[in-house]
């Protein structure tokens, strides 16, 4: 899976793939121009945001027992990031 924006190689194990909050997502796709099916790597999701990404943006996860998706897990492991 390649960056829609950038064509960079989005790897869910080097923390440049993150799983938005659908609602945030459907924002932050119509900011960049690009359809809510498309891919985007982090970076370029943070420039569509004007921001830096935070936990509280990350979509919860449907799996039961599961406390945050693995991929962005990851990248806040990666960013050392917490909000
Ligand atoms: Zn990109």
């Amino acid at each position: 899976m390649n960056c829609i924006k950038c064509s960079k190689s989005i790897d869910p194990y080097k923390g440049s793939m993150v799983m938005l909050d659908d609602a945030l997502w459907v924002i932050v796709a119509r900011n960049a121009g690009i359809k809510k099916s498309d891919s985007m790597c982090a970076d370029c999701i943070e420039l569509a945001m004007g921001r830096k990404i935070k936990e509280s943006d990350f979509m919860s996860p449907q799996i039961r027992h599961v406390k945050i998706i693995p991929c962005n897990s990851i990248f806040l492991d990666k960013r050392k990031v917490r909000s």
